[in-house]
């Protein structure tokens, strides 16, 4: 894994070259309350974003708060999201999620990391986006971009989201916490790419631990 001082030079690099929050960057989700943040989250679970997208539009046109979603058969709720997959077992997940915020937080999503990954249906990376996009914390949410980018450049060495978000959690530098996901998607979207990342023209390559054992490999 890179030294504290390359990790901070990496962060520094990302802040200079990719948009940030405070630079006008959207978030992901686009949705306007922590509820409907927390059900789109658990709907893109394997499913593309236009799709998604597809079922919560659906699901959001019939109910926006848990205790309408739990006045919706199964079968509505089922139908909605079914562009999405696996719907009904997201529809069991929203109803025991609905059932469980109304019984213990009176229907309001609470917004610590704790609070949210109690809930059924919620993980680490649901809560961190909530927690970042809905009550602007200082949090990097971890999904499968900036897994892909931080493991390759050496920011974290884990197999898993959940451990990349732990281990940025700790190896970040504080000032970076706010904007760090947006530089990090943005660089795996235009930069650091699933299968053909830029190395040639990447401005943090005299750092990156993947071009240092490509260049390893051909020695
Ligand atoms: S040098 Fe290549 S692998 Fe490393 S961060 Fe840049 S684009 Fe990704």
């Amino acid at each position: 894994m890179l030294s504290a001082a390359q990790t901070e030079h990496v962060f520094r690099i990302l802040a200079r070259e990719m948009p940030g929050r405070t630079r006008g960057a959207k978030g992901p989700k686009g949705q306007p309350d922590a509820f409907r943040s927390c059900i789109s989250c658990m709907l893109s679970a394997q499913s593309l974003d236009r799709n998604t997208a597809k079922a919560t539009r659906a699901l959001f046109a019939l109910a926006t708060t848990p205790e309408a979603m739990l006045e919706l058969d199964d079968s509505a709720i089922a139908a909605a999201i079914k562009p999405c997959g696996l719907y009904n077992t997201k529809t069991r997940s929203i109803r025991r999620f609905c059932e469980t915020l109304i019984a213990e937080h009176g229907g309001v999503v609470p917004d610590t990391r704790e609070g949210l990954m109690a809930l059924p249906g919620i993980g680490r990376k649901c809560a961190d986006i909530v927690l970042s996009f809905t009550f602007g914390k200082d949090v990097i949410a971890v999904d499968t971009h900036v897994h892909r980018v931080c493991n390759r450049i050496g920011l974290t060495d884990a197999k898993t989201a959940d451990k990349t978000a732990a281990q940025l959690e700790e190896r970040s530098p504080e000032w970076a916490l706010r904007d760090g996901h947006f530089w990090l998607i943005q660089f795996g979207k235009r930069v650091c790419t699933a299968r053909a990342p830029k190395c040639d023209t990447c401005p943090v390559a005299q750092h990156c631990e993947f071009v240092a054992g490509e260049a390893r490999g051909r020695s």
